[in-house]
């Protein structure tokens, strides 16, 4: 048996660090924000090798005198709180005295501040959590924090570390949210003494955003500004439905100016977004949750980028309902309330797993009964449940999901006075009538993905489209349902990975270059896939900083999109590959590209074009999936139909 051990205090905060130092980047983030917290007007951040030899961040803040110099690396060493109370109103963004200990015990640090008081500055060297020296230096007051060699004493934890221009990006990204967050502060970063980002104090966010953005994005961004009373305010900024990203890269959420990644935000984001933008798309967004501290707690993770809400629904339906009257005021939805039926359909397919979850569909019911109160609610045909979904929508499960949540609501009209409950209870005899129609509880779990080999083109009939969305084709005694963009989108990828295989050019050069400026971490992406996108066709020039000039595209795309797709590209190639390791960036680039180049869904085609679609389809290597694995084809066979209606 093995005795317990008190560990040594530099063995404890290696472990910690494995907390809070993930990679260069959460060292950045940590830095700025001790930055920040010192009431800093200048961040200057320089990093080289990815951050791996050096991460350097000075800034103009109140310093430390000599003895705080010295007790910040130890652990829970921290200005900023005293005692429990204190907890519950931090409005620092560091509050655990963790992050300077963890840092030093995983690499060599060299510290230099001076407040304003001290007409000395004081130089602070630790390596491996091992204070080396103390002594004078000088500098004007402020901090500045260099990190070498980090992980040097932890090579288990080095090899996790990426290629440089992973991490690159990863910084990029952190200075980039910060600088979104905090306007007035004068940042810059430097990457092997390349300048990557340098934003003047700005005025506003928007000022900021054109500094980190560039003009092209910022000019279809439109404004957020709502929130509800006693829950959270909401502003920042959305994009109009044509920019948009197959990742949540763009999508910046702040509470409270701390940058968080949420779900309850990406989710009421995504429910404003609902009907304008198709599945796999996602909006750019720059959103600001201010909400009372008391609501949330920080003290989730020790990185801080959660956070949990006390009331996570109202913050989700709070931030949805300040998006989507944004769209609506911009003209992109129509006017209020169609969210809230949205909202309400889209729940009805819900499907309660136990108990526990049919309490909270009480719950969620008695807020729809409220929202159904609202004068004339508009009922919405559009947002049936979404035939994207189909595999889980034509199972039984749904089907009981569906019952049950009638009887909960019916519970609740109960409560109402009887004229009352006859006008709910007849609007909502109609809207069951919508939103239940036959088919569901009569097939069960009928569509399926089709076989390669059981097609061929001329034995595929268009008849027309779902929600001009899907495909609806007969072949031989099969029913049909093709995904129109998976379609396109393989029959793109295939061509794109041919010519890269032949190395055939098929570009098209564009009458005048198009500039436009790359974000940080675009340029970061960029310069990984440069070669790849030359292959494909992309002629591409860098001009200045992070500007560069288009000249041509690959023969299959729309010259007019260039600078949409490209920049779309850029945001969702994903260097480190998590996605799809198995691929290679070749790959990675073709799918990516396939995808924003592919006919959206909710667009309308002729027969013509549907015929197209599917005669090209079947010659492509793999036409019943697409290069993100999804089925491309649901099959309905004549057995299944007769067996759905009981004829067998
Ligand atoms: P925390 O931020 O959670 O308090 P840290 O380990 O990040 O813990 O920092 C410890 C303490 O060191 C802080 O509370 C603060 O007093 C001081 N400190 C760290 N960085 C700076 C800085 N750039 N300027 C002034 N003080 C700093
Ligand atoms: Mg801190």
């Amino acid at each position: 048996m093995k005795r317990i051990r008190i560990l040594p205090d530099t063995l404890a905060n290696q472990i910690a660090a494995g907390e809070v130092v993930e990679r260069p980047a959460s060292v950045i983030k940590e830095m700025i924000e001790n930055s920040i917290d010192a009431g800093a007007k200048r961040i200057a951040v320089e990093t080289e090798l990815g951050g791996r030899r050096l991460m350097r961040i000075s800034d103009d803040g109140h310093g430390m005198m000599r003895d705080d110099a010295i007790l910040a690396f130890e652990r829970h060493a921290t200005s900023k709180i005293n005692s429990l109370d204190d907890l519950g109103a931090i409005d620092t963004l560091g509050f655990r005295g963790e992050a300077l200990a963890s840092i030093a015990s995983v690499a060599k640090v060299e510290m230099l501040t001076k407040i304003s008081d001290d007409h000395a500055a004081t130089r602070v060297v630790i390596e491996g959590g091992r204070l080396i020296d103390v002594k004078e230096g000088s500098r004007d007051t402020g901090t500045t924090l260099a990190v070498r060699d980090l992980f040097f004493n932890t090579p288990a934890r080095r090899k996790f570390m990426r290629s440089e221009a992973t991490e690159n990006f990863h910084i990029a990204n952190i200075v980039t949210h910060y600088a979104l967050a905090h306007p007035e502060i004068n940042f810059s970063l430097t990457n092997n003494g390349r300048e990557v980002v340098r934003s003047q104090s700005a005025a506003n966010l928007k000022e900021r955003a054109f500094q980190l953005f560039g003009p092209g994005m910022i000019d279809s961004m439109i404004p957020v500004s709502g929130g509800r009373e006693y829950v959270a305010k909401v502003t920042g900024f959305v994009s109009a439905p044509r920019e948009r990203r197959t990742t949540r890269d763009s999508q910046y959420f702040f509470v409270n100016k701390r940058f968080v990644r949420d779900k309850t935000i990406g989710d009421g984001l995504r429910d404003a977004y609902r009907s304008v933008l198709p599945y796999g798309a996602y909006p750019v967004a720059f959103l600001f949750i201010e909400l009372p501290i008391d609501e949330i707690d920080v003290n989730v993770h020790p990185a801080k980028t959660e956070v949990r809400f006390r009331r996570g629904e109202a913050i989700r339906e709070t931030v949805s309902e300040a998006v989507r009257n944004a769209l609506a005021q911009a003209g992109i939805v129509a006017e209020e309330n169609s969210t809230n039926a949205a909202t309400i359909l889209n729940k009805e397919v819900e499907i309660p797993q136990d108990a526990h979850q049919i309490a909270e569909m009480r719950e969620t019911a008695k807020a729809d009964e409220e929202i159904l109160a609202a004068p004339d609610l508009p009922l919405m045909r559009e947002t049936l449940p979404e035939i994207a979904s189909a595999s889980s929508l034509f199972t039984n499960e749904v089907t009981s999901g569906l019952v049950e949540k009638k009887t909960v609501n019916q519970d609740i009209l109960l409560d109402l006075d009887p004229q009352e409950f006859e006008r709910k209870a007849n609007e909502r005899a109609e809207r069951s009538e919508e939103a239940v129609f036959p088919p569901l509880n009569s097939a069960a779990a009928i569509p399926r993905s089709i076989e390669v080999d059981q097609i061929a083109a001329s034995a595929i009939t268009p008849l027309g489209q779902l929600r001009e969305s899907f495909i609806i084709a007969v072949a031989g005694e099969d029913l049909l349902l093709i995904d129109q963009h998976v379609a396109h989108e393989r029959i793109l990828f295939d061509r794109f990975l041919r010519s890269q295989q032949l190395r055939e050019k098929r570009a098209q050069n564009l009458l005048l270059p198009e500039t436009f400026d790359l974000t940080p971490a675009q340029a970061e992406v960029f310069s990984i896939i440069e070669s790849e996108l030359e292959i494909l066709g992309f002629g591409i020039m860098r001009l200045s900083g992070r500007t560069v000039a288009i000249k041509s595209v690959p023969a299959d795309l729309a010259a007019a999109e260039a600078k949409n797709l490209l920049s779309e590209v850029l945001e969702s190639v994903d260097p480190e590959r998590r996605a799809a390791p198995e691929r290679s960036i070749t790959e990675e680039v073709a799918a990516s590209l396939a995808c924003k180049a592919a006919i959206k869904v909710n667009m309308k085609l002729t027969p013509e074009k549907m015929r197209w679609l599917i005669d090209r389809l079947v010659l492509t290597s793999s036409p019943t999936t697409c290069p993100h694995g999804r089925p491309i084809i649901l099959r309905l066979s004549m057995r299944d139909i007769e067996r759905g209606f009981h004829r067998i």
